[in-house]
């Protein structure tokens, strides 16, 4: 007999939004051809997983028939574009939402291929399903008509791309001043909204050259921050982005894949030099970066007024798994909840999921749907884990060197115990966890981070800040999982010590350094 094959497949969900239509389709495919269960992921998408390769034709033309779609969620092309995912209605928000939905099509990748292999081989169903999808996330196509002459590559099939995509995945955000609740700083391209004081749009705050993957022992690969680049007035803004993208595609590096993000090539350059590259396409200066609110994270969970009226409630999802297992039944509420009330959600950059527009009238209803399923309201839940992401890791990720998804919810516990020992009762450090140094779940970006680098090793990486805007630095490698407390403890009693009033966790072993921290763990006599 021969093997049986299983995928994964991953949605293309612009800022995240997911129709009540979609869920329940989302909902009964899973059932009928994956595992079970759904994922939510760090970058605002459901994944399903276990999906049989003979199955995969019949589950992504029944997405595509919605006007949802895979294409784009992977390759080397621009991958789902992120946003805050609060609903607020200002015109800050609702230009970011707007934007981030304009800017995924304008980089979607125009090739009839895909429409070939997965809708029976029908060519004219590529552009019949690129009007659909431009009707389900209600972009404005009048945006998108402008080509930009000296960016494109005439005649070919990808105007933007060219022949040959790009060198490697694409990322880009979009978000408000101050809310940095999607790790604005890890994008190829990070997007900030920038309005007047009468709330028109003005432009942009551009960065560029961030991204996360990294290779142990490997040190020509990195974490990196994205640099500012600067200010986009609005109408220069599609130009400037399809320069930065032009940028990556003529002058990224397609011989060494490690080294193909365009972060690589930011920092080769230098930020100075590389936005003189952009400017060479677009034939104008890009101005200085305008100073905008400091950057906070929130998670957006529990119940908030949305500013028009309505509420919407932010449902935290452990590591992102959506299932049912003894008395706690996500899965079914959730469905229960999109049956009920038809609502809209948006998934969150941090694997949990938000209900938005609900009518006030709706909320007691939907708390007690939550509860009848056995899901804790948000304030039973530990802040830790609310902030902690893991990456799927084993069984179900091929690079995975080992356990995260799995092992999180007991670091979490084991963490929590020991900040209660070390008399830090309630502090919240924001930790994160990946099976390899991929980095899926961002963790170079935590104040806490585990990054498997063997079976049931981790290394460690300290220094990150609680708003995610700097890269952590490595502190240990290979700590056996036994040894969590053994290597914390010494840590942990040196911030009780040295911490400056209210300083973060993540603020002060950045401050203090890996040296150190070292130096005082050695010594460490536990008490
Ligand atoms: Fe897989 Fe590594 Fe990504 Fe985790 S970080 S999902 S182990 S590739």
């Amino acid at each position: 007999p021969g093997k049986d094959f299983q995928f994964m497949l991953r949605l293309k969900q612009p800022a995240g939004e997911l129709p009540p239509e979609l869920y329940r389709l989302i909902d009964d495919l899973s059932a009928q051809h994956g595992q079970g269960d759904l994922r939510a992921t760090t970058c605002q998408c459901f994944q399903i997983h276990g999906i049989l390769k003979g199955d995969l034709k019949t589950v992504i033309s029944s997405i595509m028939d919605i006007g949802s779609s895979t294409v784009g969620a992977c390759g080397d092309v621009s991958r789902n574009v992120m946003t805050t995912p609060a609903p607020f209605d200002t015109p800050e928000y609702n230009y970011a939402r707007e934007y981030s939905k304009v800017f995924a099509q304008l980089f979607r990748p125009m090739s009839p291929a895909f429409g070939q292999i997965w809708l029976d081989g029908e060519k004219a169903a590529t552009v019949e399903t690129w009007a659909k999808e431009v009707a389900h996330h209600d972009v404005d196509a009048a945006m998108l008509k402008d080509t930009g002459l000296g960016i494109i590559v005439p005649d070919a099939t990808e105007p933007i791309y060219g022949t040959r995509y790009l060198p490697r995945k694409f990322k880009i955000g979009v978000t408000v001043p101050g809310d940095n609740s999607l790790d604005i700083y890890t994008n190829d391209i990070g997007c900030v909204v920038i309005t007047n004081d009468k709330g028109e749009l003005e432009g942009f705050n551009v960065m560029v050259g961030g991204g996360m993957g990294r290779t142990h022992n490997k040190e020509t690969t990195f974490a990196r921050a994205a640099d500012h680049m600067g200010f986009v007035p609005k109408d220069q803004i599609m130009e400037v982005m399809k320069a930065i993208v032009a940028a990556q595609r003529d002058h990224g590096n397609r011989d060494v894949r490690a080294n193909a993000r365009m972060k690589y090539l930011v920092h080769t350059l230098g930020i100075d030099n590389f936005k003189r590259l952009v400017e060479s396409y677009l034939g104008f200066e890009i101005q200085p970066w305008r100073a905008m609110a400091d950057w906070k994270y929130s998670d957006w969970m529990g119940w908030w007024e949305q500013g028009d009226g309505k509420l919407f409630y932010g449902q935290h999802v452990d590591n992102g798994r959506v299932k049912d297992e003894g008395d706690f039944r996500l899965k079914s509420a959730l469905r229960a909840i999109v049956d009920k009330y038809n609502t809209h959600m948006i998934m969150s950059p941090t694997q949990s999921i938000i209900f938005r527009d609900v009518d006030p009238k709706d909320k007691d209803g939907i708390d007690k749907i939550l509860a009848d399923h056995g899901i804790k309201p948000i304030e039973e839940i530990d802040p830790n884990a609310r902030l902690a992401m893991a990456c799927p890791a084993l069984p179900l990720c091929g690079l995975a060197q080992t356990e995260a998804e799995r092992i999180m919810p007991s670091y979490i516990e084991r963490m929590r115990a020991l900040l209660d020992r070390m008399d830090l009762p309630g502090e919240e450090i924001l930790m994160r966890m990946t099976g390899c140094p991929n980095g899926c779940a961002r963790p170079y970006m935590a104040e806490l981070a585990f990054v498997g680098d063997g079976a049931n090793t981790y290394q460690v990486w300290l220094g990150g800040s609680p708003v995610l805007t700097r890269t952590a630095y490595p502190y240990m490698a290979k700590m056996k999982n036994d040894d969590l407390e053994k290597t914390m403890e010494p840590i942990l009693a040196m911030f009780v010590e040295q911490r400056g009033e209210f300083e973060a966790f993540g603020d002060f072993t950045h401050r203090v350094g890996a040296e150190a921290i070292e130096k005082y763990s050695a010594a460490y006599a536990p008490g």
